[in-house]
């Protein structure tokens, strides 16, 4: 019988995270900055939202950091999570090209997120925090934290985007599950949220807005330890488990990459995936081409600016620097709720800079349609942010049948769309539309991003 799964046993969890920092050549990277001062961001302000343990992984340069015993034992619920050869779906596509693709839906709520939920839940339980405050988008991070605080007896609050508060009721029943609140953002529980309410009091929200508010909560709250969902170098440190696993599965699957491709929102499944890739090729190892894929309607690494600027509307965090469309970037409501970030996370954006990462933009129908097909094929459904990835990988497949070559193809499934089915509902009856954004929208948030220095476009 031909091979189509290959799993690894518990023992084989990596029992390190991988820190691309090591290995980046030429400058060290940008540091994150006070927006009140310009300097650098000193240890003791990063305390104020962050442990030690995490300070240490946002700053470190070393290549390898251990994974505590006890995060390893709540990963091996789910992990190593299965990497897939796509067989039928190569078989549809009539491609000569093999297609591999490393599934996280496995985890308990669904997405990749909790590889770095569990982590940060741990060290702040370590730091004697009695809970835990987030903001999230489409619900995935929010799940995600509701979940790895419940693990870790931890109280849990999430800022949800209003509008997503809205239409993904079955999200905030998830996290209500698990224990946690579930609070639509904008809110009248703080002065952030109390400002815009104000002016606008039928805004829908945005994840700049519900950041805000999950900070300015923590500031008045010690007992609270924020955690973040993607973007942050701990965030994207501790999701290389997805890689590490995936370099031992194409080895067991006696393969390697020529291109791997992954959705882009804040970018931690994308460097979960390919940093180990390319930390290998940096090494000497074999080249990788890697494709960043993210929605045209939020075209952060297409059409950003690389610049310092602020990842929360209410610029109550530091300035770091990134592709950014400015803080100020409203994005079309998209159904990858995931990937509709202003910026991106600082070493994802180094890894383009640097082009070791090549990015390109997409429309969702046409991510939809992909996403059906490889339901068809498959068995799969993927969350809509997902069906990025897959968009990216079955064009590649595509252009090796037209090539008349057979490349090895692997890209990061970061999610399962259970509870993303009013997407896949609107695309049936045909009323999703691809938004696109304008020049004039483009320069009018770009006008939002602060002239400091740094600035190269
Ligand atoms: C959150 C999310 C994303 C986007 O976030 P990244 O940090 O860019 O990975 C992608 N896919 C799924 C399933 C998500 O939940």
């Amino acid at each position: 019988m031909e091979r189509s799964k290959f799993q690894l046993d518990e023992s084989q969890i990596p029992s390190t995270w991988y820190n691309i920092a090591a290995d980046l050549p030429g400058a060290p990277l940008a540091p994150a900055l006070n927006p009140a001062t310009g300097a650098p961001l000193t240890r003791d302000e990063m305390g104020a939202t962050m442990p030690e343990p995490i300070i240490d992984q946002e700053l470190s340069t070393e290549r390898d950091i251990e994974i505590p015993e006890p995060v390893r034992q709540l990963y091996a619920q789910w992990r190593p999570s299965p990497l897939y050869r796509a067989r039928r779906l190569e078989k549809a596509l009539g491609t000569p090209a093999k297609i591999y693709y490393k599934y996280e839906g496995v985890a308990p709520s669904g997405s990749h997120k909790p590889n770095t939920g569990i982590p940060q839940a741990y060290y702040n339980k370590q730091a004697g925090k009695t809970g835990l405050i987030t903001e999230t988008g489409a619900g995935q991070w929010g799940s995600a934290t509701a979940l790895s605080a419940a693990l870790f007896g931890l109280t849990a609050k999430v800022f949800m985007v209003k509008v997503s508060f809205q239409q993904k009721p079955y999200r905030r029943a998830l996290m209500e599950s698990y224990g946690a609140t579930c609070v639509p953002s904008p809110s009248p529980e703080t002065a952030v949220g109390r400002e815009i309410l104000a002016k606008y009091p039928d805004s829908p929200g945005s994840l700049g807005i519900a950041t805000s508010e999950a900070l300015e909560t923590a500031a008045t709250d010690p007992s609270l330890g924020y955690v973040l969902g993607s973007a942050a170098n701990h965030v994207l440190l501790h999701q290389t488990v997805i890689g590490q696993e995936a370099l031992l599965q194409m080895e067991l699957a006696g393969d390697y990459p020529d291109v791997i491709v992954g959705c882009s929102g804040g970018g931690s499944n994308l460097a979960g995936l390919t940093f180990p890739f390319i930390g290998a090729q940096l090494r000497g190892g074999p080249a990788v081409r890697v494709l960043a894929v993210e929605p045209a309607a939020c075209p952060t690494l297409t059409r950003g600016s690389i610049a310092y600027d602020y990842a929360d509307t209410g610029r109550l965090g530091p300035l770091f620097r990134m592709h950014t469309l400015g803080h100020e970037f409203m994005p079309p409501p998209v159904h990858a709720g995931g990937l509709r970030a202003h910026g991106i996370g600082p070493l994802v954006s180094r890894a383009v800079e640097d082009k070791l990462i090549e990015p390109i933009a997409v429309g969702q129908t046409g991510c939809f349609e992909a996403g059906v097909q490889f339901a068809r094929t498959e068995g799969i459904l993927p969350a809509p942010e997902s069906t990025h990835a897959i968009r990216g990988a079955i064009d590649e497949a595509l252009k090796c049948k037209a090539e008349g070559v057979g490349r090895t193809i692997l890209f990061g499934l970061s999610g399962h769309g259970h509870f993303d089915l009013v997407a896949y509902d609107k695309y049936f009856a045909g009323t999703l539309e691809d938004d696109v954004v304008n020049e004039e929208q483009l320069d009018l948030a770009a006008a939002s991003i602060p002239q400091l220095g740094g600035a190269t476009s």
